[in-house]
């Protein structure tokens, strides 16, 4: 994993690289926005982490510009303390996260983790089988790239026989997925769901297929 800091406090920026280095991740550090801007490729980088007070551009203008030209990568900004004002507008100019200085080194790292686990392109965010796919930030399926129409239920039922796809996943667990500890149902409504399923998935290489005594999988016709 890479990481870019953008910070004029070359003490600062050296001491949080050699934190992060320490930590195993490889770390450049640009001194100011102009320099970021315009001369380096954010490509490599897993992640940036760009300090609000700057000289010259600022680094909200930084994170504004750099969602403008389509750029995807997580960004974690550093602000001063109560400066709660740069910290909205940071956020709201496409930052993803934040941390006041002075920071906790322990709350630095778990939120430089927390948000490398995110996912950031399409493909990371769907989740797929197939001609079915889930695309995990819409919280939509689409079944060969038409969008799939399903009820809650239909919906929770198969987004766990997909997550399992080619694996038994039990009546119970599936029941689990599609109905709260209020509602009074046992595992035949469980069926009824599949088989509405099963029609919605009708003429497409994804099935449902039946194991006897336990469950169902997601099945792929071998093409
Ligand atoms: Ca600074």
């Amino acid at each position: 994993m890479r990481i870019l800091i953008l910070e004029d406090n070359v003490s600062l920026s050296e001491w949080l690289a050699k934190l992060l280095r320490g930590e195993n991740y490889v770390v450049d550090c640009v001194p100011d926005g102009e320099t970021l801007l315009n001369g380096v490729d954010l490509a490599p980088y897993d992640l940036a982490i760009v300090d609000l007070g700057l000289p010259g551009v600022g680094g909200i203008e930084v994170v504004r510009c750099l969602r403008r030209a389509g750029e995807t990568l997580p960004i974690l900004i550093l602000t001063a303390q109560d400066a709660l004002d740069s910290r909205v507008a940071g956020l709201n100019a496409g930052a993803d996260d934040y941390v006041t200085k002075p920071f906790e080194v322990p709350e630095l790292e778990a939120r430089i983790r927390a948000l490398l686990r995110r996912p950031r392109t399409q493909a990371e965010r769907a989740l797929s089988f197939g001609p079915l796919a889930f695309d995990q930030t819409a919280r939509s399926f689409s079944l060969a790239d038409a969008p799939l129409a399903l009820t809650p239920r239909e919906h929770a039922i198969l987004e766990a026989l997909l997550r399992r796809a080619g694996n038994t996943v039990s009546k119970e667990t599936l029941l689990e997925a599609g109905y709260s500890f209020e509602d009074e149902v046992g595992p035949g409504a469980v069926e009824v769901v599949v088989h509405r399923l099963r029609r919605k998935l009708e003429g497409s290489a994804v099935s449902i297929a039946t194991v006897r005594g336990f469950g169902y999988v997601l099945r792929q016709a071998s093409a």
